[in-house]
């Protein structure tokens, strides 16, 4: 009688590996799999190209330069000037 059937198998299968991402094959499990989730090192460079290309970009805010406080701190600094000298009158 054997000890596991063709569902466990199957089963085992399952959670030990991974379906590769790009071509949909079995993928081998982790620890022997150096490229894992990946079945092949091309398959990996192909995921690493859609990168590149810009197909995966992550959205976030933009990176400022460094001129955006200075800006603000001059225009301040400009209008008190302004109340100041206008107010004084003894
Ligand atoms: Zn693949």
């Amino acid at each position: 009688m054997p000890a596991v059937d063709a569902a466990t198998l199957r089963r085992m299968g399952a959670l030990a590996g991974a379906r590769c991402p790009i071509c949909r094959k079995s993928a081998g499990p982790r620890p022997e799999n150096p490229v894992f989730p990946f079945c092949s090192p091309q398959c990996k460079l192909v995921d690493l190209g859609h990168w590149l290309d810009g197909g995966y970009r992550v959205p976030g805010p933009p990176v400022s330069s460094t001129g955006d406080a200075e800006t603000l701190e001059s225009k301040g600094r400009t209008d008190g000037l302004d109340g100041n000298s206008q107010e004084e009158d003894e």
